[in-house]
């Protein structure tokens, strides 16, 4: 039996805990799972294993519990001890953090003081990097952050016109997100299109549950459409993106709104189920407006127009325009959200191929343009990939990885 050192990537949100476990001699993880609705009574976990699936009730479980089952997993195959890193997935690293870090009392201590940035996430983070260490003591913990790729932004697109002083007393500024997805995507598209690494321009558009869109110049990001919170920019699922802060002011003082209200109300409420009246679900949206559905049509029209004023947006922090670059549910499946941007994109020379388009999903990955200036690309995101090659570079220096981003993520 081998006895390669492991990677575990582990990335807890508010209620779900997702993993995966990669090996450096294979090409991709070959133990992934979910637990979701943690806290609740339907809380489950699930393990997808070389093809075969099998999902657990953990009744009331929380973040500890899925790792316990976890843990426990991996022990019955004989696999706890060969994992050596774990890389966690961290939400907000604020400005202390500009990459992948190995988990010291410092970095602990860092990320706790980015939990007033991010209230939700944060702190499940933490839960699951405390567990894992006391279950995985000979393992190194590494953190991946969210934010961090984006802390190359220059000042231009990281401040708003706001009091300076909410900036060095309170840290509000644009952050971003999506970081590791926007990372990896570029690098992949830039690779695909033999690309110069040093004089390159793309606008990678993540669109999912929650969306954003990134300009990345020479492999660097230099301007997203994310803020301090995942609120800001693209139309998500049920996130307003940007919206006119007079707008709210006046809907709080109408309506008797508190700040909870707010809150539940632009990250909950709103985006393309509270424009659609129907759902956040894309394709639940793509059927209705083929039935004419007056709030489907507008939800998908209002996101689009807004995807394609982004771009255009974003491309003015580029020196050249080599490639728009799709990923993220909506945009690895969706052929209609696609073409519905790129018709809009017609003044950049943007010309789809549509029978190209058409065939484009389930994780495939191509050039859906006919033109070339700039060329439009779809490649599926791999957030926990990217997460094990971070980790593997720090705790398993020299190690050859299968599943690096050259060979293993070409598919
Ligand atoms: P998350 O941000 O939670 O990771 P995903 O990236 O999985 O979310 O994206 C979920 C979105 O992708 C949903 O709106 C879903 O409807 C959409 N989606 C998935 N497959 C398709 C498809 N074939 N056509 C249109 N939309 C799709």
């Amino acid at each position: 039996m081998s006895d390669t050192p492991l990677v575990l990537v582990i990335n807890c949100g508010s209620s779900s805990l997702k993993f995966a476990l990669f090996d450096p001699e294979r090409p991709s993880a070959f133990l992934t799972g979910l637990a979701e609705k943690l806290g609740s009574p339907d809380a489950s976990i699930r393990f997808d294993v070389d093809g075969e699936r099998r999902r657990e009730a953990i009744a009331d479980g929380d973040h500890a519990a899925a790792l316990a089952a976890l843990i426990a997993e991996l022990d019955g195959r004989g696999l706890l001890g060969r994992v050596a890193a774990v890389g966690h997935r961290v939400v907000h690293g604020g400005e202390a953090f500009t990459g992948s870090v190995e988990i010291a009392d410092e970095v602990l201590a860092g990320i706790e003081a980015c939990v007033r940035l991010a209230p939700l996430h944060n702190p499940a983070n933490l839960i699951g990097i405390r567990a894992a260490a006391a279950a995985l003591p000979q393992a190194r913990q590494i953190a991946v952050f969210d934010t961090a790729f984006h802390q190359t932004m220059p000042k231009e697109a990281y401040l708003y016109a706001l009091p300076r002083r909410y900036r060095t007393e309170l840290g509000v500024r644009r952050y971003g997100f999506h970081g590791t997805s926007h990372r990896f995507v570029a690098a992949r598209a830039a690779a695909m299109l033999g690309l110069d690494p040093k004089d390159h321009g793309l606008v990678v558009v993540h669109l999912g549950n929650g969306s954003s869109a990134t300009a990345v110049r020479d492999g660097a990001s230099v301007d997203t459409t994310m803020g301090l919170t995942p609120v800001e920019g693209l139309v998500m699922g049920t996130r307003c993106g940007d919206v006119d802060a007079g707008a709210l002011l006046y809907i709080a003082r109408s309506e008797g709104l508190d700040l909870d209200g707010i809150d539940t109300m632009i990250n909950k409420q709103s985006g393309l189920l509270g424009l659609s009246g129907l759902s956040n679900d894309c394709r639940t949206l793509e059927a209705a407006a083929a039935e004419g559905h007056e709030g489907a049509l507008d939800a998908l029209g209002v996101c689009a127009h807004r995807v394609a004023r982004a771009i255009g947006g974003l491309a003015m922090s580029l020196t050249r325009f080599d490639a728009i670059v799709f990923t993220g549910g909506i945009g690895e499946n969706s052929a209609r959200m696609r073409r519905e941007v790129c018709r809009r994109l017609a003044p950049f020379g943007v010309v789809l191929d549509d029978e190209a388009n058409g065939r484009t999903f389930g994780g495939a990955a191509g050039r859906i343009s006919v033109g070339d200036h700039p060329v439009v690309l779809v490649v599926p995101t791999d957030e926990e990939r990217m997460i094990a090659v971070d980790s593997a570079a720090i705790a398993l220096p020299g190690v050859p990885l299968a599943f690096g981003l050259d060979e293993g993520a070409a598919r």
